[in-house]
This record gives structure tokens, C-alpha cells and sequence, in this order.
């Protein structure tokens, strides 16, 4: 960690967080930190906010393969991806100073929108229709046609993302560890014409996942990667893989994956 010296902060700049952060950048310069502007100068990034910050904080920054990720919480309590507050530097410093911290490595799920260049999600891909009407979309896993949905979307999701907003549609929680992608349905209709598995459905990370919405003048769904909409026109196919990259992120050593399920859910 010796030669990990540079920082770049990524946060929404208000008068509260950056007095708040003043004490940080000021301890962080004492042990010879370096802020620096650009990230891609940076092997440290830190993302000030909540979970929704942390997720703009790698889009941001674009998914950096070597750099180390810290996301602190500016309230009291910390997140799925804030382990710190900022009401305790101490930590923060010995976590950039790698003491009493794990990396964890996450896995990124890679969608491509009719064949081209390909983004990243770090919690979940949506499709959703955006009219009042149904849309659908014939799923296929690998080359197999599997089921035709139709209702208002679905979700693909990774094994860090599984407790966000795949939970909240009956999907599985992950262990983050699984090279995994979670397929869940928002309301699917079911009838004698349409006819969907019904249950979140979970595939190895050696599948590909492709989604091909069916032209019929509702062609234009909302995709979401992570908290961020994409608008794409004449939409046809999604395809979804298990990225070659990683994401490293600075965790606390006591606060696991399951620790913190335990104390968001139980
Ligand atoms: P948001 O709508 O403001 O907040 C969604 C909530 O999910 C926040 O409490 C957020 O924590 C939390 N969250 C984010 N990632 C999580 C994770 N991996 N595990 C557990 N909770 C998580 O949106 P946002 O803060 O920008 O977060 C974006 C995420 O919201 C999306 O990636 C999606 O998963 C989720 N979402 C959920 C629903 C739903 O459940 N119906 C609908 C749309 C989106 P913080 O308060 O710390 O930010
Ligand atoms: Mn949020």
C-alpha cells in the first residue's frame, strides 16, 4: 500500500460535507496522501455520500480495475458500500493505510444494447417499459430460447446488487463471493398466451443472457445501469455477461457481507 498515495474524492459538493471533510484531506496530507483532481491519476477512491454516491463515484470514474474504492457515509450510519463515517477519521486513515481492512473483489456485470460498446453495472441492468402498456421480450440463456415475458421489465443483477432493488422483487440475496447473474421479473403477466418461470432465476457467471425485445411499436424501455437511465431508441437485443474486470473495494475486516444483510434486514 506504500506506494498508494494518491486520492481522488468523489462527492456531491455542499458546504456541510466539505467542512466536514476538511479534518479528512487535512489528516490524509500528514501522512503524505496526495489529493489529486483527475482519477485517473489516483490509485485511491474515495466516495463521499451514501450507496447511490458509491455507484456514481464508479461510473464516475469508470470502473477503474486498479484502483482501491472507500465509500464514507456522510451520516452516522454506513451502507452495503460505505464502511466508514466520517465521524472517524482514525479509521478511514488506518483503512487508506491498509490496517484492520480487506480488499474485496467484486464482479461487474457487462450489458451490450445491439451490439455495441458495452457498460457496466455494478448492483443490477433494468429494462423497463416506459408507457403504461406491457412490452416483450424473449429471453434466451446462451443460445437457447428459454421463456417470452411479457410485462413491465426485468431486472439482471450481480451477487453485490442481489440486496437492492432485486430483493425488492423477490429475488435472491447473493453471497458476493459467486460468480453469479440473478434474472427477476417486474410483474410478469401470466395467462395461457404468456407464460414466464416466475421465480428469480440464478445463472453461472459463464452464461450469457440476451434479451430481445419484440418489435412492436414499444421498443423504447428505460435501461438503467445502477442509478443511472440510459435512453436508447429502437432498443432490439441486451446481452449481459459477467465482465473480465473487477471492482476492489476497502472494506472493514468486521463488517462482512452477511454482518451487514444481518443489520439492514433482521
Ligand atoms: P435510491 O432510490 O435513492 O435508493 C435505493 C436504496 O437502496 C437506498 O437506500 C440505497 O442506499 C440502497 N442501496 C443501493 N445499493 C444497495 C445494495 N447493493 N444493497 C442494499 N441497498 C442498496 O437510489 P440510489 O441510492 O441511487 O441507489 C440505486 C439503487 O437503488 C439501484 O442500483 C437499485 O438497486 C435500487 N433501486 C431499488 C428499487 C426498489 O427497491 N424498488 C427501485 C429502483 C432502484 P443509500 O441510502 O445508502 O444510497
Ligand atoms: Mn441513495
Amino acid at each position: 500500500m506504500a506506494d498508494r498515495r494518491n486520492v481522488f474524492l468523489y462527492y456531491h459538493p455542499t458546504n456541510e460535507v466539505e467542512e466536514k471533510l476538511a479534518p479528512l484531506i487535512e489528516v490524509a496530507k500528514q501522512y503524505n496522501f496526495d489529493i489529486v483532481s483527475n482519477y485517473q491519476e489516483a490509485n485511491i477512491i474515495i466516495s463521499i455520500g451514501g450507496d447511490g454516491t458509491f455507484l456514481q463515484a464508479l461510473r464516475k470514474t469508470e470502473f477503474q480495475e486498479d484502483c482501491l474504492y472507500l465509500g464514507i457515509n456522510t451520516g452516522d450510519h454506513i451502507g452495503f458500500y460505505t464502511d466508514f463515517t466520517l465521524n472517524d477519521i482514525d479509521s478511514i486513515v488506518a483503512a487508506m493505510k491498509n490496517e484492520q481492512v480487506e480488499v474485496r473483489k467484486n464482479n461487474l456485470i457487462e450489458v451490450s444494447v445491439n451490439g455495441e460498446k458495452p457498460f457496466y453495472c455494478f448492483n443490477e441492468c433494468s429494462i423497463r417499459s416506459n408507457v403504461i402498456r406491457t412490452f416483450v421480450i424473449d429471453v434466451y440463456i446462451d443460445d437457447m430460447h428459454f421463456e417470452t415475458f411479457r410485462g413491465d421489465g426485468l431486472i439482471a443483477s450481480t451477487p453485490t446488487g442481489s440486496t437492492a432493488y432485486n430483493k425488492s422483487l423477490g429475488g435472491a440475496v447473493v453471497d458476493p463471493r459467486l460468480k453469479a447473474i440473478q434474472l427477476t421479473e417486474i410483474s410478469s403477466l401470466n395467462n395461457n398466451e404468456y407464460r414466464t418461470l416466475g421465480a428469480p432465476l440464478i445463472l453461472s457467471g459463464d452464461s450469457t443472457l440476451t434479451l430481445k425485445v419484440v418489435q412492436d411499436g414499444n421498443d423504447h424501455p428505460i435501461i438503467g445501469a445502477d442509478n443511472e437511465a440510459l435512453s436508447i431508441r429502437h432498443c432490439h437485443d441486451i446481452k449481459v455477461n459477467i465482465a473480465d474486470k473487477q471492482v476492489k473495494m476497502l472494506k472493514l475486516k468486521d463488517n462482512s457481507f452477511f454482518q451487514r444483510v444481518q443489520k439492514t434486514f433482521l
